[in-house]
């Protein structure tokens, strides 16, 4: 039977697996194998500057590479600052043997001059392993058992650009020191000073005490410019590094300090065309990891932004790093600056939204309140006019439309309230009842017309005569009742004699203009201010009698009641 096209597939997939498993183990066995040692160089910067640089530079390549690929990393320094230089050379031969017995290195770096001089003095150790001779600073000189890759200062452009960017500069001083490697520094740059005799005069410091040293460079004027080779001793074998050296160099020469070494620009240091030294790293990274490890871009040029500031330098080369140069404002702080100005443009938007919502409530505010006055202003004219109908309604309620005098309604309640405060009070209470006499005879022979005239008149006549607490009322046809308060009957019957006697002193006109007599009959009632039993119909009962007795005995007569 054929196998399926399933299982094919699976078993295809598992001899896959298989053998990329076999790979990255066999890979990761000859990682753990691959081991290499790096001797950093002998003398003061053991621990300096330039070292850190190297460091920094081979870590950051490594970095970069993959993790498979990097080597297990051995170093070794030779501490000539602690036990001296002869000592250190000859101490570390002896001390690599023994420590390492044991390790196999699949590749020994040397990082400079010193220590390619010391591994190739010293073909006994570590047979058979590969060696890469990183040669910084030994002019033209080749292993013969291993790789060299010579790092050589570019004096031509290091002394070269000097003249470009301070075209006052007539003079250079050159510091160094009588050792070998210095010394091979110092031919290479008389060989360069050549071509500068016209321009610039050359002098070589490099067998002078520190003393003098720093006499003679407070002494400069800034038509001399100090070059500063790597130097760790003076003329007395006295040591100091030589990062400290360019640190003092450049606090107290008022002369530009420039160098070969990336390590030597030192605060105050103007730089130059330099050796780098993360570059120098980088390229030992490259010889680690196997690949090709160029001497090229080992160079350039490299200035202090604030000492180039200070010795006023002008075109520095294009493809020049400038160190330490303030980054303007807007590089640095370019997401904040957006940020506040987006928070800045958004609370401004929000602050006119606000703005407008609270100027828009305003109005509504304002119309509101000008249409609650509006409705206030309306409620008070409608109550007004409304107290003003219910007076008018009262008055038309009260009134007697013909003389506009009050009514028999109005009669009768005053006539009520008048008896109560006469009882209260104890005061005297008097009603008249007037009739108009033979009024029908009048209605039949001059008219209707002329008989509400006589009404009139007589109303009129009541009106003007009584007092004003009194009160006059049209009881009826033509009958009228006046309510006299405080007084008494004898006032009263006084009062209706002088009514009696005005009415029958004036006249009506007919419609044809002949006058028509008036008289009247009044009946007169009191309410006793002692003992009142009276109620309103009573009194007005009497009243009412007494006037009926008037007409009886002949008319225009004053009768009081009983
Ligand atoms: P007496 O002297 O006995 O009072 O005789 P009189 O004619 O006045 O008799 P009476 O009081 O009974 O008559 C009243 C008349 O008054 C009857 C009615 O037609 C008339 N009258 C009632 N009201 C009015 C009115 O408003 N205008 C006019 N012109 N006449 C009225
Ligand atoms: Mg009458
Ligand atoms: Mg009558």
């Amino acid at each position: 039977m054929p196998p399926s096209p399933l299982r094919t597939a699976v078993l295809r997939l598992l001899a896959c697996c298989w053998l990329a498993f076999a790979w990255l183990g066999s890979a990761a066995a000859a990682d753990e194998e691959r081991q290499v040692l790096i001797l950093y160089s002998l003398g003061s910067d053991s621990v300096s500057t330039w070292q850190k640089l190297v460091h920094k530079g081979l870590y950051d390549e490594l970095g970069r590479s993959t993790l498979s690929s990097t080597p297990a990393i051995f170093e070794e320094r030779f501490d000539a600052n602690l036990v001296g230089e002869s000592q250190a050379l000859e101490g570390m031969a002896p001390y690599l043997r023994t420590k390492y017995a044991a390790v196999k290195f699949d590749a020994i770096v040397t990082e400079n001059s010193i220590a390619a001089s010391f591994l190739a003095a010293h073909p006994e150790l570590f047979p058979g392993v590969p060696r890469h001779y990183v040669n910084h600073g030994r002019e033209g000189w080749r292993p013969t058992d291993g790789t060299g890759y010579e790092v050589r200062s570019d004096f031509a452009r290091a002394i070269g650009v000097i003249p470009v960017i301070a075209p006052g500069v007539r003079r250079i001083a050159v510091v160094g020191d009588q050792s070998p490697r210095c010394q091979e520094w110092i031919a290479a740059i008389r060989s360069v000073a050549q071509g500068f005799n016209k321009r610039l005069s050359f002098e070589y410091w490099d067998n002078q005490t520190f003393d003098d040293l720093r006499r003679a460079a407070q002494s400069l004027d800034r038509s001399t410019a100090v070059f500063l080779l790597t130097t760790s001793r003076d003329s007395t074998g006295a040591q100091i590094s030589s990062g400290e050296l360019a640190r003092t160099l450049a606090a107290i020469s008022p002369a530009p300090v420039f160098t070969h070494s990336e390590s030597l620009v030192q605060p105050g240091v103007v730089g130059g065309y330099v050796v780098s030294g993360e570059s120098v790293g980088r390229m030992i990274a490259h010889i680690l990891l196997g690949e090709p490890a160029s001497q090229e871009h080992v160079q350039g040029y490299l200035f202090d932004y604030s000492a180039a500031q200070r010795f006023h330098l002008r075109n520095l080369p294009a493809d020049a790093v400038v160190r330490n140069r303030p980054q303007d404002v807007w590089a640095l702080y370019r997401w904040q600056i957006i940020s506040a100005i987006a928070l800045i443009v958004l609370e401004g938007v929000l602050i006119t939204s606000l703005y407008i919502a609270l100027r828009d409530r305003r109005r509504t505010n304002a119309a509101l309140a000008d249409e609650r006055n509006n409705l206030e202003d309306r409620v008070l004219q409608r109550t007004l006019e409304l107290l003003m109908a219910n007076q008018k309604l009262e008055q038309l309620a009260t009134t007697d439309p013909l003389t506009g005098i009050a009514n028999r309604r109005k009669m009768t309640d005053q006539v009520s309230h008048e008896l109560e405060r006469a009882r209260r009070f104890k005061h005297p209470l008097s009603l008249l009842m007037i009739d108009i006499d033979h009024f029908k005879r009048i209605n039949d022979t001059f008219g209707h017309e002329v008989g509400d005239k006589a009404i009139v008149a007589v109303a009129r006549l009541l009106t003007e005569s009584m007092r004003s607490t009194d009160l006059a009322a049209r009881f009826g046809g033509e009958e009228f009742v006046l309510l006299m308060s405080e007084t008494n009957i004898e006032v009263a019957m006084r009062a209706a004699e002088r009514l009696r006697s005005a009415v029958s002193m004036i006249h009506v006109n007919a419609e044809d203009g002949a006058p028509v007599a008036l008289t009247i009959s009044v009946g007169v009632a009191s309410a006793d201010p002692t003992g009142i039993q009276d109620s309103p119909s009573s009194l007005l009962v009497r009243a009412d009698k007494a006037l009926y007795r008037a007409k009886k005995d002949g008319r225009n007569l004053v009768v009081a009641g009983q």
